[in-house]
């Protein structure tokens, strides 16, 4: 008997549903194109979804998730799975980044020379029967300065392929260290404006967030050279739609090329009438290799993940336990356990909790967050939380979403850090206030490797946590 249940919602490759087949304890069942109505009626019936774009997975689909744990992205972009709602209910988002990496490389590849060579309207004149050669006079890419906006996997692979083509590359990416760039042989800006003022071509490939969402409108486009090129391969709404078509029917730029739009499929959209857009639809990721690539990879972390082994590129877990060194891994566990016995013995409605490292050994920043997240904490802090949460809230407390919860409760969670602590060196400290009163808890871990709980309220002590 199966111990767990998958759902397919969107069309992978078969590669990746034979791998979840060939588990004996995984039943799947394949619904391709499965609507969201009745998605809702059986998604907690399973185990675990894997989606491609064509599902959005809203809080509204989510608000009674019963079995569900993980949702699985068979590609890169989460912008159609509401993370902080899966997040709030405790289920894990992962997602297959680099399956699809040269593919959409490649894409922007093709599109960046059939844009400066005009091969698409080349093609449809010679197959209408001209031979226009004066209209298809084109540039060339050799010697010209690209600026690539986004340095992180499918932009570092295109910088390398034109500096193949003997380009001058500049990149802007505020989040990526300068010798990442020094090895590609990239120019690293210090801010956008300063790569585009200097580029013949610019290319995207940033995620859609809030500060990419219209990153460039008419006044960026303003600063940059006269007779430009624009390419977005990455997502819509980077940059501004209309503002483009102005700029590319004025002349400011040569051309642009998209492959992706704000919002998909695009409908009468005003980049139709201007000849100098050149548009696809979205087929960033559409090749073979690009497709057998994120199904297999999708797959086998669920499959992964499912079984408890390893959860490999969970967008929404704040930290891994067992990546954090031994003797830490002690401290979060004793954490948790100072979370229990705060949350028993501290009496009324909690209202503030914080979290205090006290000592040399958490200098050193331990969590890794991969998607924006209002709460920025260690996590010992959250251990101390989920700890807390678990006693204190009848419901399904987890690493993931003990933040969420504590948020939706208006208890404010402050996180500091110390270097020592009355007589202490190396120790955690969790303070509870409520209405009624406001406690201490400190603990630390011996060379033994025993958790202890050394203060209580206002008293030394000596517990085994
Ligand atoms: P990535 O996470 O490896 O790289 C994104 C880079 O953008 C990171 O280095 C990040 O630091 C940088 N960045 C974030 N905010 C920025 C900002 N405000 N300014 C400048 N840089 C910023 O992602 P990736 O795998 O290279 O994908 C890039 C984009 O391509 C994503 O939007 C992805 O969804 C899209 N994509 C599209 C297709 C397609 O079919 N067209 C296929 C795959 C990926």
């Amino acid at each position: 008997m199966p111990k767990y249940k998958v759902l397919i919602t969107d069309h992978i490759s078969q590669d990746g549903v034979n791998i979840l087949k060939a588990d004996k304890d995984i039943e799947v069942d394949v619904k391709a194109g499965i609507k969201n109505p009745d998605l809702k009626k059986i998604i907690g019936d399973y185990d675990a979804i894997i989606t491609r774009s064509g599902t959005t997975v809203t809080p509204e689909l989510i608000e009674n998730p019963g079995k569900l744990k993980i949702i699985g992205r068979a590609g890169v972009g989460l912008d159609n799975v509401d993370i902080e709602a899966a997040s709030m209910k405790g289920i894990i988002v992962m997602n297959a980044p680099t399956g699809n990496t040269l593919a959409a490389c490649e894409l922007t590849m093709a599109m960046m020379l059939s844009v400066v060579r005009k091969v698409a309207a080349a093609n449809q004149s010679t197959k209408a029967g001209e031979w226009d050669r004066k209209r298809f006079m084109g540039i060339q890419l050799y010697r010209k300065t690209l600026a690539v906006i986004g340095l992180g996997r499918i932009g570092s692979n295109v910088a390398k392929r034109c500096k193949a083509f003997e380009m001058k590359v500049v990149a802007f990416d505020p989040y990526i260290k300068k010798s990442k760039a020094d090895s590609l042989g990239v120019e690293l800006c210090e801010t956008m404006e300063e790569a585009l003022a200097q580029a013949d071509v610019v290319t995207f490939h940033t995620p859609l967030t809030d500060e990419t969402h219209n990153m460039v409108t008419a006044k960026e486009i303003a600063m940059m050279k006269d007779g430009a090129v624009i390419i977005n391969c990455a997502r819509g709404g980077i940059v501004n739609e209309l503002d483009l078509v102005e700029a590319c029917k004025s002349g400011k730029l040569t051309a642009a090329g998209l492959d992706v739009f704000e919002a998909e499929p695009p409908v009468n959209h005003p980049f139709f009438d201007v000849e100098n857009i050149y548009v696809t639809p979205h087929i960033g990721a559409n090749t073979a290799e690009g497709q057998y690539g994120v199904a297999v990879i999708i797959a086998e972390q669920v499959v992964n993940a499912l079984h408890g082994r390893s959860y490999k590129n969970a967008v929404n877990i704040p930290f891994m336990k067992t990546q954090l060194p031994e003797e830490m891994q002690r401290y979060f566990t004793l954490l948790e356990s100072m979370g229990h016995m705060a949350a028993q013995l501290t009496k009324g409605r909690p209202e503030y909790i914080e979290v205090q490292m006290v000592g040399q050994k958490f200098e050193e920043d331990f969590g890794e967050r991969t998607f924006d997240t209002p709460f920025n904490f260690q996590p010992f802090t959250i251990a101390g939380l989920k700890g807390f949460m678990e006693v204190a809230v009848a419901e399904n407390v987890s690493f993931i979403n003990a933040p969420y919860i504590a948020k939706e409760r208006n208890i404010d969670i402050v996180e500091t850090k110390a270097s020592n602590y009355i007589k202490f060196n190396d120790l955690v400290v969790m303070k509870v206030r409520t209405d009624k009163e406001e406690k201490i808890y400190a603990g630390t871990v011996f060379a033994d490797n025993t958790g202890r709980l050394l203060i209580y309220d206002k008293y030394y002590t000596d517990l085994i946590c």
